[in-house]
Order: C-alpha cells, then structure tokens, then sequence
C-alpha cells in the first residue's frame, strides 16, 4: 500500500492528446470524492495519479485530513448504489469487512420533527460503519487497479494551464514533504495531465486559483444551523437484544439537539450527538450521557446508561451547507472539475455528503463515456454535479432554514418550500406515503419533487394528527388509515 513518488511525474510534459484511452488524469485528495473520482476515470484514462496530502494508512484507520471519520456516517441507499457502479462487487466487500445494512425504515428508531415514524419494510437500506473502514476497502479497491497510483504526502498548490486566458488546464503543481528542509516541504514540481479534479474538501482553493488565473470566482449558497457534533463508541451491554439496530432522533427548532445511535463493525455502536445554535455538546464521558438525557426521547440514554463506552469522545469542526456555484459561471477551463465537499458540502445530520460524491463520479463516469474520453467534459459536467447536490440540499439546507439562527441568503420560493417540506415530516408520522416520500429524498434515490406525489400531497392537506410518544415496535401497527396503505 505504499506510495510510489515518482511516478506521478509525466517525462517530457506533453499531453497524450489523440490517445483513445484519454490519457492521464490527476486527483487531487484522496477522500472519498477523490477515490470516486479515480474509480470513475479509471473506467476511461490510461492512468490516474491520487495527490494527497496525508500518508495513507494501511488499515482503517484515522488520518489528519479527514476528522470527521471520527463521527457517525451514514452511507445512504443511492450511495452504496453508485459506488456498486464505480466498483463492482464493493458492497459486498464492505458487507463482509463489517458495515452493517438498516432497513429504512423498518430497522430504525427514527423520531423526526412530526413524531415517530411508522416502520415498515421498504428496498431501501443505508449502510453504517466506521467511517475509517469505507475509506480502507475503497482505497483497498484501488491500490489493486493498476491504473491508480497514490502520491502520498504531496500536497497540491496550484493548476498549470495553457492556450490563451488559460483555457485549459494541463496539470497540476504540487510539492512533497522534505523533513530535511525548514519549513518540512520540498521544491514545487509539477505533473502533467489530460484531466485534473479537484476533490480537497471543504478548504478547496479552487476559487482562489481561478481568480489567479483571471477567471470570475464561484457565489456561494450557505445555510449554517451551527451544528457540532460529539462523538463516542460504545460496546453494548452484555446480552442486549432489540428489533431495531439503529437510533435517530432529530432535532427541531424547538429543541434543537439531535442524537445518532449507528450500528459498526464489532458489534460495537458509534453515538453522535449534535446541538445546534452554537452550543457545542460535552466532551467527557459523563457529560456526553448527560447530553443524551435531554433529547426528545429518552431511548438512546435508556439505552446508552447500560453500554459501556470505548475510547474518548471527539468533537467535530465545521458543518454548514456550503455550495459554490460553478455551474453558474460563463467561463470555465477546460479538463477540470471540482466535485465532492468542495462543490457542495452539507450538514452532516442528514447523512448525504459521501452520496453525493458517488453519484457526481457515476455521473463523471458517463460523462466520459458519452465523450470517448475528457476532451469536452468538464463545463458540461458542473451542471451535473450541481444536480447531485440538488437532491440532498433539497433537504439538508432547506430544512435547517427552520432553524431561525441558521445563517442564509433563501429567497421566498425557498421558505415555502421549507413551510411544505415541515408538513410533510408532520404528516410522515402516520401517513406512510409522506413517510416514504421522506425517505427516498433523503435516501436520494428520487428527486425533490418526490414530496409532491398525490398521496403525499393529501396526507399534507388533512393536517397532523395525534400521534404516541412511545417508540414503534416493529410488530406494532402503526396508526394508518386505510387511505394511507398503498
Ligand atoms: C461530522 C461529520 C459527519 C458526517 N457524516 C456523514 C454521513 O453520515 N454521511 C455522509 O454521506 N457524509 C457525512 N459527512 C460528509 C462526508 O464526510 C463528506 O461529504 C465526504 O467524505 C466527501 O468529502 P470529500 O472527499 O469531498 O472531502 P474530504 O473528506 O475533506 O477529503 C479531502 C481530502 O483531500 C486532501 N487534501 C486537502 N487539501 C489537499 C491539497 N492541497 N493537496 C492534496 N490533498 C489535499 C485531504 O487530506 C483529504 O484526504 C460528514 C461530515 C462531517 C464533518
């Protein structure tokens, strides 16, 4: 699994221009969006050079440029899809390596702003793990394709460009660690390619370089419901049985503090508890159970008091929803794409962000092979990475606009929709219509206008209705009307 420096470097410069097989394409940052991104244009390039910062770890474990591994992810429905697309076989792999399937919503506990939502049986199943574990058999993946070369402890500081008003970009500058020099880095060099993406996460420079470059730099959407997350894993007492193997309790603008019990490799549990509004929640053990306490429900505490907690409790950095429109822009260079947190990074509550990323790249993927390789790709492609967002910022930034701290620029059109979209969680407690229209947009396996389906239109025009405080069991029927049943 180690790195091979050199071989990211092209030997005379030139561009395979004319090649069928499109060449070589650069990565920058080797998260989830970057090996996605390799995987994509493995498909079609005769090499893809991964630049990361970090020095990959062999097993899954925990690295600086990604913290957030530290908290519960949720690998949602059309993830695991698209990333089954990219890398035949690798749900199976993350299956047998210890990620655990949650029925949705019939493996769940998931108390959302309307109440408890009914369980029942659906296709649709997120997955759950440590985050260091999706990252290890995805990287696994590709340090078995022999296209893919990961340049570890490179970091990229710039984009080499040519033809006039930079038109194009034609690779990458970066620069290795060097211990031996003063401030740890060595020279600058570059490495030449037919198609470079930027995949670095949410501190991408990409707007800084266009802006160098002459270009108009990127608007920004940006909703901050001021969440941090703690985090902790726990084993499960001894004996513990139940019907669910997964927690979710939502905040609301009324009591804005949510909790994540997520099901992980080694029977173990990984609890991530969020507050809103610029608290931030306990970091000890004892204040993390106390923090439990206050959620809307008592079930996780009920549940957590009995378990016994493994390792410390971790905080995390920054969440808001950020997008930058780069679809947006009149002009964009040539053989480069942004994708990843970089283009559209989200509140994690909602779990979409790695979905995200493997749907962009399935889209990358046929992209390519629409072109027959990268030549005319990348403006087109902005679009349809701006689509992949659509679907999660439809619910994720549109939802925390209920938060009134939540700092954001939506207009009228936004706020209605948001008004909706809080009746159709009320309605999702008895009406299993609204019920599943919530999940396949937050499974994102449909578009927004899933909340618009008749039946979920009507259950929203009969209003709320009394509904039990109580968790639902799955043998429990819940409170349906025959209307309701499809
Ligand atoms: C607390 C928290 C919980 C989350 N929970 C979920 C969840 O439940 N479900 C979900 O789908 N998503 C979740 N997410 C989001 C998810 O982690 C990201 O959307 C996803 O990992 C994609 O990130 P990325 O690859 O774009 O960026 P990152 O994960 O930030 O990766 C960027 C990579 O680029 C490298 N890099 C940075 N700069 C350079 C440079 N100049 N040169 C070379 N390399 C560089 C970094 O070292 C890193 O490896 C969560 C996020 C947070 C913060």
């Amino acid at each position: 699994m180690s790195s091979r420096p050199d071989t990211g470097r092209r030997a005379g410069g030139g561009r395979s221009g004319g090649r069928a097989a499109g060449g070589q394409a650069v990565v920058l940052g080797a998260g989830l969006a970057g090996m996605f991104a390799a995987a994509a244009l493995s498909r079609h390039m005769e090499r893809v050079v991964v630049v990361e910062r970090d020095r990959l770890p062999e097993g899954p474990e925990w690295r600086r440029g990604v913290p957030q591994s530290r908290h519960a992810h949720n690998l949602m429905t059309a993830g695991h899809t698209a990333m089954n697309r990219l890398l035949p076989g690798v749900r199976d792999e993350l299956r047998d390596a210890g990620m655990v399937e949650v029925g949705m919503p019939r493996d769940m506990l998931l108390l959302t702003a309307g109440g408890w939502m009914p369980r029942f049986t659906t296709p649709l199943f997120m997955m759950t793990s440590s985050r260091d574990l999706i990252d290890w058999v995805v990287r696994d993946r590709l340090h078995a394709d022999p296209k893919v070369e990961f340049l570890e402890e490179t970091e990229a500081v710039g984009l080499l460009t040519e033809g006039p008003r930079h038109a194009e970009v034609r690779g990458v500058r970066v620069r290795g660690r060097d211990a031996s020099r003063e401030a740890g880095r060595g020279e600058p060099y570059e490495i030449e390619a037919d198609f470079v993406v930027d995949a670095t996460g949410r501190r991408s420079r990409t707007p800084e370089w266009l802006r160098a470059m002459g270009y108009e730099t990127p608007s920004e959407s940006v909703v901050d419901a001021q969440v941090a997350y703690s985090t902790c894993v726990f084993d499960p007492p001894p004996g513990h049985e139940a019907d669910w193997n997964c927690v979710l309790l939502q905040s609301t603008p009324d009591a804005p503090r949510q909790g994540i019990l997520n099901p992980i490799e080694g029977g173990r549990w990984m609890v991530s508890l969020a507050a809103m509004g610029g608290e931030r929640p306990p970091l000890d053990h004892d204040g993390f159970l106390g923090y439990a306490r206050t959620l809307r429900s008592p079930v996780l505490y009920d549940t957590l008091v009995k378990a016994r907690p493994v390792g410390p409790v971790h905080g995390s950095g920054r969440t808001e929803n950020r997008r930058r429109h780069y679809e947006r822009l009149r002009r964009w260079p040539e053989r480069f794409l942004v994708l990843g947190d970089g283009a559209g990074a989200l509140n994690p509550s909602y779990g979409q962000g790695m979905s995200v990323a493997a749907c962009s790249a399935v889209a990358l993927d046929e992209a390519l092979a629409a072109a027959g390789g990268p030549a005319g790709v990348a403006s087109g492609m902005r679009k349809k990475v701006a689509r992949c967002i659509d679907t999660a910022w439809a619910i994720a930034a549109t939802g925390d606009l209920g938060y009134p701290w939540a700092i954001n620029d939506a207009g009228l059109s936004t706020r209605m929709k948001l008004r909706y979209l809080y009746r159709v969680v009320g309605a999702s407690a008895w009406s299993k219509p609204a019920a599943r229209a919530l999940l396949d947009l937050n499974q994102m396996v449909s578009s927004p206008a899933a909340v618009f389906r008749p039946r979920v239109v009507t259950a929203v025009m009969r209003g709320s209705r009394q509904v039990s405080d109580l968790p639902p069991a799955l043998a429990e029927r819940p409170p349906l009307t025959h209307a309701d049943l499809p």
